[in-house]
Parts: structure tokens; sequence; C-alpha cells
């Protein structure tokens, strides 16, 4: 039965192929009391032998799809399986407490994960994310529970998970999977962000999905109008068609303006910069004209792993990027982990509100050797293109001025060591916290640019997590409070002789644009995809009638009336 679904525009675009249904949430893990202690080891025993075969099987295809050195991994997964002390303590609950195996696993793995987490070797500790893997894996045996592993799909689909965590995204094989749909979720949350930067379609926040769908279904996923159609018929799949090849031809006529700078019809010049998460991010962003990149979220080289990338790998992907680009403009952000950001194998405490938490650069001041090894392989990579460095989630200027401190540091001891280091590199910081916008004037002293993060600034400004879609209703770029912000922190800048970019999804936001023009923002960093639709908006704007034009705008009281205006103007 054809079933329709409705939820927010992640990440445009049209796709159809069958469903996907990808849980995970993992088992619920309940304690039974045993009679037959024999048969329970002997279905223990038969798990830990699937689970072998699993692993196995894994190793097998990550060597030879990825090479010996990440199939490592796996190699670990299998020592943790046969460790005596791990296996003989849940041999020993089952048969001296009479509980049922999964409890027994879970039980004993959990004390094992606390013992590491208290370990002095970073090393050890991170053998904590192992066991809580492994002992995951015989847990789903024994609860009958079969997890897809995102990394190993080969036929094509449209994901529908409850959520999919940045870690899952960075798995996904863009040749086979074709979109995804999320049951949570909004438009800033780091899944539609990644969706973004892969060029997949999303649609997320479409509620509980209904158990009668089923892996297999065909699903036709409409990422311009937000609605996603479960087992379309004939007529549905035909419209479908037609509306899909009409959008793959407007996109195909944008190509023109790829190699154009971009200018206003006054002749105003800004710069159009795209965000990235991966390598393969920066030929999509040259493909799609990019004169920048504007924010390298430097996170996603630490996902989906099991250990931190040393001095030298990040060193390798920041020269990289910067060769690729060949002298234009990169802004690598330093390390922000935390919010829906996690590292599991780094151990972090569970937070209450990660959000408000322990993220991005104040985990590096806390983690100080986390961090230098990031700036240490930032420096050494400057003197491969035009760098600049940016600190995120800036509250307070103490903040700032340690982590210029660290810096200044590392740059010190690399050149004691004979080590190139460039010495125009800008450093600039994220505004993306209100604290920081209203003292704009403050840090424009101390850095040489700023980038408005707006999806934290709206979070933050508007009390709305930004995770949340019973709240996305609050995710309000042109409302004025967001607005007068964004004001503030351009002209604090502009006072300062220093330049502004804004590297928030409102960047890319087609209502925004006009207003950000007129407001004098210098640089747009967006998802590669909404790069040639700004370059086509900005080319039919006068900069000239937008400096007023958004003046007038901003003595407006609603989002709506504003957009209205914006609209009704452009
Ligand atoms: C932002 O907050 O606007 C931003 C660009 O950073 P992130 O989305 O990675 O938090
Ligand atoms: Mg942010």
């Amino acid at each position: 039965m054809t079933l329709l679904l409705q939820g927010i525009n992640a990440s445009p675009g049209m796709a159809v192929a069958p469903i996907l249904i990808y849980r995970n949430s993992g088992p619920v893990i309940e304690e039974k009391k045993i009679t037959d202690a024999t048969a329970e080891i002997e279905r223990l025993q038969a798990a830990l032998r699937e689970t072998r075969a699993e692993l196995e099987q894994l190793r097998d295809s990550v060597k030879a799809k990825l090479g010996e050195e990440k199939a490592e991994i796996f190699e670990g997964h299998l020592m943790i399986l046969e460790d005596p002390d791990l296996i003989d303590a849940v041999i020993e609950s089952i048969q001296n407490q009479s509980v049922n195996a999964e409890f027994a696993v879970h039980t004993a793995s959990s004390s094992f994960i606390e013992v590491l987490k208290g370990m002095d070797d970073e090393y050890l500790r991170e053998r904590a994310a192992d066991v809580r893997d492994v002992s995951g894996k015989i847990i789903d045996r024994l609860c009958g529970v079969t997890q897809t592993d995102l990394s190993q799909l080969t036929e094509p689909c449209i994901i529908a998970a409850n959520d999919l965590a940045p870690s899952d995204t960075a798995k996904l094989d863009m040749n086979v999977v074709k979109g995804f749909i999320t049951e949570i979720g909004s438009r800033t949350s780091h899944s539609a962000i990644m969706a973004r930067s892969l060029g997949i379609p999303a649609i997320v926040g479409v509620g509980a999905l209904s158990d009668d769908i089923e892996t297999g279904t065909l699903a036709l996923l409409d990422a311009t109008t937000g609605t996603v159609t479960i087992d379309p018929n004939e007529q549905q799949q035909h419209d479908f068609t037609g509306k899909k090849e009409q959008y793959d031809r407007q996109q195909a006529e944008l190509a023109k303006w790829v190699n154009l700078p971009t200018l206003s019809t006054d002749g105003h010049r800004v710069e159009l910069a795209a965000n990235i998460g991966k390598l393969e991010d920066v030929q999509k962003a040259l493909d799609h004209g990019a004169e920048a990149i504007g924010l390298f979220r430097t996170e996603f080289l630490y996902m989906g792993r099991n250990s931190l990338p040393s001095e030298d790998e990040q060193f390798a992907s920041y020269k990289y990027v910067l060769e690729k680009m060949n002298g234009k403009p990169v802004v690598i952000r330093t390390l922000d982990i935390g919010g829906d950001k996690e590292l599991p194998y780094m151990e972090l405490p569970k937070e209450a509100n990660p959000f408000l938490g322990q993220r991005a650069l104040r985990l590096c001041l806390e983690r100080p050797e986390l961090f230098r090894t990031q700036l240490r392989a930032l420096l050494r990579a400057s003197s491969y293109g035009n760098l600049k460095i940016m600190f995120p989630m800036i509250a307070v200027l103490s903040e700032l001025r340690d982590a210029k401190a660290l810096l200044e540091e590392e740059k010190a001891k690399l050149l004691s060591e004979g080590i190139t280091v460039s010495d125009s590199i800008e450093i600039g910081m994220m505004v993306e916290i209100p604290a920081a916008a209203v003292s704009a004037d403050l840090f424009a002293k101390e850095v040489d640019f700023f980038s408005i993060g707006t999806n934290d600034l709206i979070q933050y400004t508007m009390a709305a997590d930004r995770m949340n879609e019973t709240v996305s209703y609050l995710y309000q770029p042109c409302n004025p409070s967001v607005l007068r912000l964004v004001r503030m922190v351009i002209e604090a800048a502009r006072k300062e002789g220093k330049w502004v970019g804004m590297c928030g999804e409102m960047a890319g936001d087609e209502s925004a644009i006009p207003l950000l023009l007129g407001l004098g923002l210098h640089e747009f960093s967006m998802s590669a995809s909404s790069i040639l639709p700004a370059r086509a908006q900005i080319g039919g704007l006068s900069y000239e009638s937008w400096s007023q034009l958004s003046q007038q705008a901003l003595t407006m009281t609603t989002q709506d009336e504003i957009q209205h205006f914006v609209k009704s103007q452009s």
C-alpha cells in the first residue's frame, strides 16, 4: 500500500530506489534467570563462533578493499573475542549467578570497559571502544539481531533510519546509497550537513517510521518538496520520472556559472566557498565552482575509525587539500567534536547537554596533547598552500588567546626543528555563540577574520536544539534577532578592517543571500551543491540596492515579514 511521508529537506535532489531499513539502536538487554547453565553456555559458544566468522569475513573484505593496515582493527577484535579473562567471566556468571548469556556478556564487558577507561595509557583507553563493539556483536547474535554494516552495502538503496550518526554517513558508498531519510533531525543536524556535502538527497525528521515499511520496498525520495512516497503506484512513478528529468536539466543549466567570478549586477565581488568534511569533497567543490574552502570540518578525519589520526596522517590530509586548491584560500577548522559528533573510541564522559558541554575548542584546551598534534600537522602543511586556521565555539577571549598561544608554541618548536612554516597564515574564529557575536568588536581586534556559524548561532540564540525536529520551527535565519547579530559581527569586522565570512547553512539559503550581500558579507561558504544556484542568484542582485534594502528589512518584526520582503524585492 502506498505511504506518503513528509519531512524536512536536508539535501536537495531526487532519487528512486528500494528502501533499506537501518536500525542502529541495538537490542534491549534484560536480566533473566536460567535453569540450564550448560545449554546457556552452548548458546554463548554458538554466538562466539558466529561472531568469529563475521569478524573474519569483515577482516578479509577490508583487507581486499582498503589494505592490511585497516584490517588490523579486526585482528584486534578477534583477539578480544578469544580473551580468556572476558570469556571466563561470562561463563562464570552464567554458572554461578544463573543469568542469561546476553546479560552475562553485557555485565562482564561493561566492567572490562570501565577498567580500560581508567587506564593512563591512551592506547589501552581506546581499546574500551573495541570491547564495546565486540560485545555488542556477540549480544546481537544472542538476541538474533543482525545489524547492517553500512560500509558493506552493494545494492542501490535509500536508507531509512531513526538517525544516522556522522560516523554512519562517513561509511556510505555514494555509488550505492541514493539517498536517506531519518525519523529525527533537522536541516542543521550533522547527518543533514554530511548529506549535502556528499551531494546525496536526504529528508530528515519524517517522524516514526511505520513497522509496515519493509526493506526492499520501492521509494521515491523528492528532496525538493520533502516528500517520500513508499510503494508508489505506476502513475506516481511516471510523474516522478518526469519531474526528475526536469530537475536534472535545471541542474545541468547551472553549469555555465562554474568558472565565473561571483559578481552582483553592479560589479560588487564576493567569494563563494565550499564546506567540506572529507578529502573526496575537494574535487566536488572545484567541480561546483568553489573559489575557496570556507570550512574544512576536520572532525570527520577522526570519525569512522577506531583510533585518533596521527600527526603524519593529518598532515597528509591538510597538504592534500591545500595542494588541490592550488593557492586558493583554505579555511581549516580545528577539531569540533562533541554535540552530535561523537568519537566512540575516545570514551568521553556522557553529558546531560552535549551541545552546551565540553565541545570543540573547550575539549581541545582540556586535552592539549590532542590539540597540539592537530596544530603541528596544520603548521607543517601550511607551506603547501593558502592556509587559514579557524577555532570553533569560542565564547570568551581567554579561549581564543589560549588557542593562539598553543599554536605559537608549536610553531616555535617546529621552526627550531628546522621545519618550514608559512609566515602568512591567517588566524580566525567562528562566531557561533551569541556571547562572541555580541562582543564581536572585542574579538575583531585579535583575529584576522570571522566566520559566522549560523547553525549553532541560531540554536543558541533561540535556545532550540538543532537536532530536535519538534523545535525546528525556531531555526529562523531571517529572524530579526539573528539578523541583528549577523549585522553586528559584520560591522565589528569592518571597523577593524577584517574580512568576515559565513559557513553556517544560512550562507547558502536563497532567502538570506540578498540580505547578507547587502550587509557586506565577504565570503559565503556552503555545501558544494549550493554554490552555482547562489552564484546565479547573486548575479541578478544589485549590491547598492541591497545595502539599503537589508537595512530596511532589519526594521521589520518577524522572519515571515522579512522573507516576504526579500522575495518581493528580488
Ligand atoms: C555552524 O555552527 O554554523 C557551523 C558551520 O559549524 P557546525 O555545523 O559544524 O557546528
Ligand atoms: Mg558549529
